[in-house]
């Protein structure tokens, strides 16, 4: 399997240098993406990926920094013709897609359009799920993200390797360490307290405690991703999801303090074999 990551930032605040959620991973010929966060077609291009090959997409969830892409995919597969694509996702996906494929609709009428509408097929892939994708075996389990929201990590096996990828989710290494035992690669969400400090700098009181309260109560601190890898010992902790005021010597640092293997810092293009 080769990853390569089409936007490795976080969707809370707009990110110059990283695009929203999004990887895409390659094996034999099956190609899918793994969360599509707006604007990830312009990080394929970048690394020479093409959307028009894409056969699966794989949601975590639907936030918008994980999921609004898929417009613009669909849009772009309409006008070109391209091959219809089978979505896999938490429960609502099918309600998320279907509204996906009105706005993707307005781009062209004809009647390949219609055959390409009844082409694209929704898979829920609940909790406990497991299936196979593309010839990558695929498992399914729920992370603790945001209330109402079913949020999953997954965990991709092909050819004798393996990689999994926590989407979204506080520290909870009861479900995340039995999911990435003896894993390849981990690629795990994280931030660190110092970028929180830094963005809350002259903010009013009540808007710095939302904003901690709000990180704290849904994300992961480097550090844990870092204990989650050692208790699961992972082979290479790769963190993700990272935010406009981090430093990557920062992460790297805080997940070191309990992972002693490879730690590499997420950016778009970033392409692994696992
Ligand atoms: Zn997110």
């Amino acid at each position: 399997m080769r990853i390569t990551f089409c936007g490795s930032g976080a969707g809370a605040a707009v990110n110059p240098r990283r695009g929203a959620s999004s990887i895409h991973l390659a094996h034999g010929d099956a190609r899918m993406l793994v969360d599509t966060g707006p604007g990830f077609m312009e990080r394929m291009a970048d690394s020479g990926l093409d959307p028009d090959l894409v056969g699966d997409v794989v949601f975590s969830h639907l936030h918008f920094d994980h999921a609004m892409g898929v417009v613009e995919l669909f849009s772009r597969l309409i006008v070109r013709q391209g091959r219809p694509v089978t979505v896999y996702g938490p429960r609502d996906t099918d309600m998320y897609i279907e509204a996906a494929l009105g706005f993707a609709q307005v781009n062209a009428t004809n009647d390949f359009v219609r055959t390409w509408l009844e082409g694209v097929s929704v898979e829920l892939t609940r909790p406990g799920d497991e299936r196979e994708i593309g010839g990558v075996e695929v498992r399914s389990v729920e992370v603790p993200h945001a209330p109402y929201l079913e949020c999953l990590a997954r965990r991709f096996e092909a050819g004798g390797r393996s990689l999994v990828y926590t989407g979204d989710t506080t520290y909870a290494p009861e479900i995340l360490v039995p999911l990435a035992d003896g894993a390849d690669v981990l690629v795990h969400e994280a931030y660190t307290e110092s970028c929180l400090e830094r963005m809350t700098e002259g903010m009013s009181e009540s808007g710095r405690a939302g904003l901690l309260r709000g990180v704290r109560g849904t994300h992961s601190r480097a550090e844990s991703a870092g204990q989650v890898a050692r208790d699961a010992g992972v082979g290479t902790l790769v963190l993700t999801h990272i935010m406009p005021l981090e430093q990557d010597w920062e992460l790297v640092e805080e997940a070191r303090r309990a992972f002693d293997g490879t730690i590499v810092v997420a950016s778009d293009g970033l392409s692994l074999e696992v």
